[in-house]
C-alpha cells in the first residue's frame, strides 16, 4: 500500500474532571461478570485519595504496575499469565499512568487474546487477533503513547514495540487534573519527549501536510509552555496534554529521528529512561537540529532542570558497540532522519563518537 492506512483511538473524552466519567464509560463494556482491571502507576499505590475513585465492581481488579524499570516482555507475560489463572476472561484493561503503565495496559490487553510471549510480536503487524477492550487514561504528559500505534517493549534481544492496527487505546481519558502532581524534573523530562517528537518529525524527510499540521500545534504548545509562562498553571497542564496528543498525531505519520535512535541504545544497555534518555541525547544534537537544540537549551535553564552529563563514560567497546547495533536497527528513524542514504552519512565511526559526548 502506497499510502499508510492507520487506525487511531476510538474515543476521546477531554476536560478537567472527565475522569469522574470513567464509570458510565465502561459500564457497555462489561461482559458478564469478567472484571475490568485496573492497571495503575505504583506512584499511586498509596495515595487513597485517589484509588477510591476507580469505579470498582465486585470482582475488579487494581493491578499496581511497577514502572520503576520501563516495560519488559517478560512482565507483560507474567501479568497475562496472572489475570488468566486468576480470571479466565477478563472485560477489559485500563491503564492509569504515565507512558510505561499505558503501554504495559496495551501490551496484556494485546496478549489476553495472542498467544506465546509479547516477544513473538516485537516489530510491524505480527499481531494476529485484536485485545481486549482497554483504555488509556494518562497521568503524565509527552510521550503520546495515549495516541500511538506501538507499545515499547524490552525484550530478550531487543527494544521494540508492538506496532499494530490492533495496538492503539480503544478509549483514552484525557483529564489534566490527573497530571497536576507530577514532579517537576519528569513532568519535564516526558515534555519534551513530545518537543522532541515535533523537532523530529518536522525535521524528517518523512514529513506530509497531516504530520506538520499537528507537529506545529503541539511545538507551538510547548514553546507557549515552556518559553512564554511565567509560571506553571493549569492551562499549562491542560496545553501540555494537547500538546502530547497532537505530538503523537504527527509521528504517527511520520517517524521520530536522531534523538530516539541513540536513545533507545542507551536504555537498551543502561536502562535509561525515555524522556530523559531523549534530553540527555538531544541536548548535544546541535549538529542535527541546531535550532531545536537551542531552544531545548533555553528550556532547560528556564526551568532549572538538570540534564545528567557523562552517563557513557568509562564504558568498554563490547558495551558501547552493544548501543551502536541498538541504534543502527532503527533503519526507519535513521532514514526519516537523514535521507535515504543514511548509512553514507551514519557509521559506526560518528555513532560512537556521539554516544563518548554523553
Ligand atoms: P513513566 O510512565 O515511565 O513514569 C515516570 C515516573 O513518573 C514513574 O516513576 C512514575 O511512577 C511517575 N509518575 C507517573 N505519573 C505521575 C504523577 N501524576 N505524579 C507523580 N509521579 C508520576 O514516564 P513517561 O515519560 O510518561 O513514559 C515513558 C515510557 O513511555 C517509556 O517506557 C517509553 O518507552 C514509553 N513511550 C511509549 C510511546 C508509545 O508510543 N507507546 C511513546 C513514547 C514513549
Ligand atoms: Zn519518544
Amino acid at each position: 500500500m502506497k499510502f499508510r492506512n492507520f487506525k487511531l483511538v476510538g474515543y476521546v473524552i477531554f476536560g478537567r474532571g472527565a475522569f469522574n466519567q470513567l464509570d458510565e464509560i465502561l459500564a457497555p463494556q462489561r461482559k458478564g461478570d469478567a472484571p475490568m482491571i485496573f492497571f495503575v502507576d505504583h506512584f499511586f499505590r498509596d495515595k487513597p485519595a485517589f484509588t477510591g475513585r476507580l469505579p470498582l465492581q465486585v470482582k475488579d481488579k487494581i493491578v499496581f504496575i511497577d514502572v520503576t524499570h520501563e516495560p519488559k516482555t517478560s512482565y507483560v507475560d507474567q501479568l497475562r499469565d496472572e489475570l488468566q489463572a486468576e480470571f479466565g476472561q477478563v472485560s477489559g484493561i485500563v491503564g492509569i499512568g504515565g507512558g510505561s503503565t499505558m503501554d504495559m495496559a496495551k501490551a496484556v490487553s494485546l496478549m489476553m487474546t495472542n498467544p506465546g510471549s509479547a516477544a513473538d510480536y516485537q516489530g510491524w503487524d505480527l499481531l494476529k487477533h485484536p485485545g481486549v477492550y482497554k483504555v488509556g487514561v494518562p497521568t503524565l504528559s509527552g510521550t503520546g503513547a495515549e495516541v500511538s500505534r506501538t507499545t515499547v517493549l524490552t525484550g530478550p534481544t531487543k527494544k521494540l514495540g508492538l506496532n499494530s492496527d490492533f495496538t492503539p487505546f480503544d478509549q483514552i481519558v484525557l483529564d489534566p487534573e490527573l497530571v497536576k502532581d507530577a514532579p517537576v524534573n519528569q513532568r519535564f523530562y516526558t515534555a519534551m519527549d513530545c518537543y522532541i517528537h515535533c523537532v523530529e518529525s518536522l525535521e524528517g524527510t518523512y514529513l506530509n501536510a497531516f504530520s506538520r499540521s499537528y507537529g506545529e500545534k503541539a511545538l507551538e504548545l510547548c514553546q507557549e509552555i515552556f518559553l512564554k509562562k511565567p509560571h506553571w498553571d493549569d492551562d499549562a497542564d491542560e496545553k501540555l496534554m494537547m500538546a502530547s496528543y497532537a505530538g503523537g498525531m504527527s509521528i504517527a505519520y511520520s517517524q521520530v529521528g536522531v534523538a530516539h535512535a541513540v536513545s533507545y541504545g542507551l536504555s537498551y544497555l543502561l536502562g535509561t529512561h525515555h524522556g530523559v534518555g531523549n534530553c540527555i541525547v538531544f541536548d548535544k544534537l546541535e549538529e542535527f537540529y541546531p535550532q531545536g537544540v537551542l531552544e531545548f537549551k533555553e528550556m532547560v535553564a528556564r526551568h532549572n532542570i538538570t540534564i545528567p552529563q557523562h552517563i557513557t563514560k568509562g564504558l568498554s567497546d563490547e558495551q558501547f558497540n552493544k548501543m551502536i547495533d541498538v541504534s543502527m536497527g532503527l533503519a526507519p528513524l535513521w532514514e526519516n532522519a537523514l535521507g535515504k542514504d543514511w548509512q553514507q552519512q551514519m557509521s559506526r565511526e560518528r555513532l560512537r563518537a556521539l554516544y563518548e559526548r554523553l
